[in-house]
């Protein structure tokens, strides 16, 4: 039946919609544009599966989703905020919240049969960065501490904490609607860490590449130097087509049903990606050479986000991060000339 991706034109969105295609998943995607819109109609037509689109420019409007959810048999709610430029917390929170709770009451009034609702969340709204390094994260942990500080500081938290916030405090108001609405659907949430992988998605220039992609950029383009790499790693990576395929898979698993997923293929720091990169791309001259023997002791004392309930529950098998950075360099090189 029919599926709703919201912000399809996003990273992860695109992929996804391809994912939920490949499976003969016919898709309605919510665009902020009618040039995206198109941008993925074109992207996607000769599918066996069709995409079309609608246009939701602010999904925290109230009623925003209320012509988007209708005759839609299930909904992945991706559409959020990410980025870390917001001067006011609010600025993140806002859409992250209003957008999901928005959803669900569309759904509650116009389309109560729909069957599943998943919603990505992220390993922001699990880590807890009051717990020192190393330390091993599963589902069954919550950032209480991101939304105490912005709370606290307004304005004046640090911006990292303004985007945790706002993905813990929507996964927070998913789940408190899951239990207090007298509703039949039942939801999901997929939690991945930082996401990686070539894209799909509209993009004309580095300057506008979403903000996971645009780190790895830093990288891969020189911008960031040897003394930039950390000693220790509190990202962890996924693929984006592993994390696609674990949304499509939230949909249809009965098992799934009520749980969160973290969609992890485990630590990566900046040495991980700078080596990775320096093996598949030599022609690259200005990328920091990393610290080849310190691969193991960085890692090891690095947070872990373990992914594998996803990979037991959902079937996922991870991408390295080798296959993910040579995929997601060839694309990078092939867009943008270095
Ligand atoms: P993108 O920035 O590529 O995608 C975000 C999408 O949300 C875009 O389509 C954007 O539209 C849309 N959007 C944002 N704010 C609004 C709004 N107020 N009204 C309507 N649409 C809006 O990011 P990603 O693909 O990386 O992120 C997708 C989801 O995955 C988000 O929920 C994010 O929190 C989550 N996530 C991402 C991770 C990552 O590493 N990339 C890691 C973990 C979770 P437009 O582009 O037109 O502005």
């Amino acid at each position: 039946s029919l599926v709703l991706v919201t912000g399809a034109s996003g990273f992860i969105a695109a992929h996804t919609v391809q994912a939920l295609l490949d499976a003969g998943f016919p898709v309605r995607g919510s665009v902020r544009s009618v040039d995206k819109g198109e941008y993925l109609k074109e992207r996607f037509r000769g599918k066996s599966a069709s995409f079309d689109y609608v246009i939701v420019d602010d999904i925290e409007k109230p009623n925003a989703f209320d012509e988007a959810v209708k005759g839609v048999g299930g909904v992945v709610h991706m559409a959020s905020p990410f980025h870390l430029k917001a001067e006011d917390p609010e600025m993140l929170i806002g859409p992250a919240v209003g957008g999901t709770v928005g959803i669900l009451h569309s759904l509650k009034k116009h389309n109560p049969g729909v069957s599943r609702v998943v919603v990505t969340s992220s390993t922001a709204s699990i880590n807890d960065e009051t717990r020192p390094a190393p330390f091993h994260f599963t589902e069954e942990h919550w950032n209480e501490y991101s939304a105490k500080v912005c709370a606290e500081k307004g304005r004046d938290a640090p911006n990292g904490h303004k985007y945790r916030a706002s993905k813990t405090l929507a996964e927070r108001a998913f789940w408190r609607f899951m239990e207090t609405e007298d509703v039949a659907f039942d939801g999901v949430t997929i939690n991945p860490p930082m996401v990686y992988g070539p894209i799909i998605h509209p993009v004309s220039n580095p300057e506008s590449l979403n903000t996971s992609v645009a780190t790895f950029y830093d990288w891969f383009s020189g911008r960031k130097s040897q003394a930039d790499i950390p000693f220790i790693a509190t990202a962890n990576f996924v693929d984006v087509r592993d994390t696609a395929l674990a949304h499509v898979r939230a949909l249809v698993v009965p098992e799934a049903s009520g749980q969160r997923f973290i969609s992890s293929a485990g630590p990566a720091s900046p040495n991980d990606f700078c080596i990775a990169i320096h093996h598949h791309f030599p022609q690259l001259a200005n990328v920091a050479d990393g610290y080849p023997t310190n691969v193991e002791e960085i890692n090891a004392a690095s947070y872990l986000f373990d992914g594998a309930k996803a990979a037991r529950v959902l079937g996922i098998t991870y991408r390295d991060i080798d296959t993910c950075v040579k995929d997601m360099g060839d694309c990078l090189l092939d867009k943008f000339s270095l």
